[in-house]
């Protein structure tokens, strides 16, 4: 096995932030974690890492999104997800800035959601890549990444998976081991290999150790994701869902009063617009990941059951609310769409999915309220 973190030796550090491991790819593991340590679960248990990139691996996206959906719960059954949002939010997440261990500091970065730096500047990382850790009492706070690339001879996607590997809490040995001869070579742990490309078996070992295995409701959500995006994918009659400036039929287009109102909310918003959106959006997603957890049902759930309740709502409501209703989901609809078009590089390919069928319904709900009123 090569998740070393269930060494018994603790480190006799104090309560301040320890950095607790710099290790180089393909040189063999000069520092090793001593005691268990791993990201702060939330509510549901789930570990979640949220990545940002650098400028130049910017270039590297959808490698870096395929790789931290093999080592996520999806793909290794452990309940950690790993998922790709976008550029580097500089102030927002300081990956560094930790001084204190308080639990006032662990939950504002829980709040901010476990953040991750890849291609962190890191002044002693001389070997071909390099991971860093930051951590609070076992607890991970901040890690960063860096590849070099002008030293790094192997391939990057065994490179990046490997420091994915060392930012999810595992490490190149066994517990007491120093050489790693134990490591199996198709593990992306060990330290010389330069062709790994997924998770081997010791590798999930390893994740579900650190953060368990996923429950049953667990992989019951994770079905009703995959019956929600059937379900969306469906939803449009007239089949296909068309954004409301696209429909060929002219009573489904934009009204004038749609476009009076999406064009007063928008003059209404102070500031930067992109700035906002990614500040709703960030805030939406947070929002999303902690509504299933609290409630334990899951968006994907909310919504399905708003559509099977929609006709008799949709009858029950009085023509001015319908009015405003459909104004609300015109601009909901474009909002949603500029998240698809424009943002989809701040948030990861679950919550892009969950938002597609998301506008798909908005698309048809609004065609119903539609022929409600034409009907009135
Ligand atoms: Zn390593």
């Amino acid at each position: 096995m090569k998740n070393i973190f269930n060494q018994s030796i603790k480190l006799k550090k104090l309560r301040l932030v320890a950095i607790l491991a710099l290790s180089a790819f393909l040189l063999p593991g000069f520092m090793f974690f001593d005691s268990n340590i791993k990201w702060r679960s939330g509510p549901g248990g789930f570990a979640g890492i949220y990545l940002q990139l650098g400028d130049s691996l910017s270039q590297n996206k959808n490698l870096v999104t395929s790789l931290t959906e093999s080592i996520s719960y999806k793909n290794t059954g452990a309940k950690l997800q790993v998922s790709l949002m976008g550029e580097n939010r500089g102030d927002t997440f300081p990956a560094m800035d930790v001084l204190g261990c308080s639990e006032a500091i662990l939950n504002d970065y829980r709040r901010k959601g476990n953040p991750v730096f890849a291609e962190e500047m890191d002044a002693d990382c001389t070997g071909a890549s390099c991971s860093h850790i930051v951590s609070c009492g076992g607890v991970i706070v901040s890690t960063g990444i860096r590849l070099n690339t002008d030293v790094l001879e192997g391939n990057i996607s065994s490179a990046l998976l490997h420091e994915l590997g060392h930012i999810s809490g595992l490490n190149h040995c066994p517990p007491g081991e120093k050489n790693c001869t134990q490591v199996p070579e198709n593990s992306m742990m060990h330290p010389f290999q330069n062709t790994v490309v997924s998770p081997g078996v010791d590798d999930v070992t390893g994740l579900k150790e650190l953060y368990g295995t996923l429950s049953s409701e667990q992989t019951a959500m994770i079905a009703k994701q995959e019956e929600f995006k059937n379900f969306a994918d469906n939803i449009c009659n007239p089949s296909p869902c068309k954004l409301p400036e696209e429909e060929t039929n002219p009573n489904y287009r934009l009204s004038q009063e749609e476009k009076n109102a999406i064009a007063s909310v928008l003059s209404s918003i102070e500031g930067d617009i992109t700035l906002y959106r990614k500040e709703k959006l960030f805030q939406y997603y947070m929002l999303r990941m902690q509504g299933s957890q609290d409630t334990g049902v899951t968006p994907e759930e909310k919504l399905m059951q708003n559509v099977s309740e929609k006709q008799q709502r949709i009858a029950e409501t009085p023509t001015e609310n319908l009015v405003v209703l459909r104004q609300m989901l015109a601009w909901q609809i474009q909002e949603r769409n500029i998240v698809l078009t424009e943002l989809n590089h701040e948030v990861d390919k679950d919550f892009l999915d969950f938002t597609r069928g998301e506008i798909n319904i908005l698309i048809q709900i609004r065609r119903d309220m539609i022929e409600e009123q034409g009907r009135r």
